[in-house]
């Protein structure tokens, strides 16, 4: 697969978000709108450690941090949280979030898309990466397969028939809903509320007696 020159790339993230809801994924990504909340204040802190680009030996492996990441394959540009350089040439990209294991297919995703950047910029497999867990301190080892780089690309489709039409996708009204910084801008309570009243007032229009007139019908 591969995107013509034109095509502007997307940023990793976005497949996240994608997956996590289209509708943020539009606010954020065209329209530029951005809220904090708890949740987002809390993987800002998550990522404390590793907003800083730079490197350090751990453990006998060469740690990179933020590190900048593209792909021409596949129109991608972002970064990686944290990148392990071990000394047998292995490459595994580590994503670090807030709270605890969550087992989210938005984050696999976000991985295997960074990992996807790190194979085509070294040329070297990356079969495997991890998500950090902050509050826990634990990881979990996430293999990149092959339905893993499926769903990367099939959510790359989808992100850019959206670019294409321009339109905000509807909102998803569920318990996504609740954790979403968006939610005061994207107010999907209300677009419920107004579409019902739409429904129910087009029902009533459709039932209500037309006028009649008593004078003389006039035709031209
Ligand atoms: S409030 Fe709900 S529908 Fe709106 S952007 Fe957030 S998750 Fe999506």
């Amino acid at each position: 697969m591969s995107f013509a020159e034109s095509d502007d790339p997307v940023a990793i993230s976005a497949l996240q978000h994608y997956r996590y809801c289209p509708r943020q994924y539009a606010l954020i990504h065209l329209e530029q709108e951005f809220l904090d909340n708890l949740h987002t204040q809390r993987g800002q802190l998550a990522h404390q450690r590793v907003d800083d680009p730079g490197e350090q030996w751990e453990r006998g492996a060469r740690m990179l941090r933020a590190m900048p990441l593209y792909s021409h394959r596949y129109g991608l540009v972002g970064k990686a949280d944290l990148v392990e350089l071990h000394p047998d040439g292995r490459l595994f990209p580590v994503e670090y979030k807030h709270g605890k294991h969550r087992g989210k297919r938005h984050d696999y995703i976000q991985l295997a898309a960074q990992a996807l950047c790190l194979a085509e910029m070294t040329g070297r497999p990356v079969t495997a990466g991890a998500i950090y867990h902050t509050s826990t301190h634990r990881r979990q080892e996430v293999a990149i397969d092959g339905t893993l780089i499926a769903d990367v690309v099939a959510t790359l489709a989808a992100i850019r028939e959206v670019l294409t039409s321009g339109a905000l996708p509807p909102p998803v009204r569920d318990h996504r809903c609740d954790e979403c910084s968006l939610k005061p801008l994207c107010q999907p309570g209300a677009l419920n509320a107004a579409a019902s009243w739409q429904a129910s007032t087009l029902h009533a229009a459709l039932f209500e007696p037309e006028e009649v007139s008593d004078g003389p019908c006039v035709s031209f």
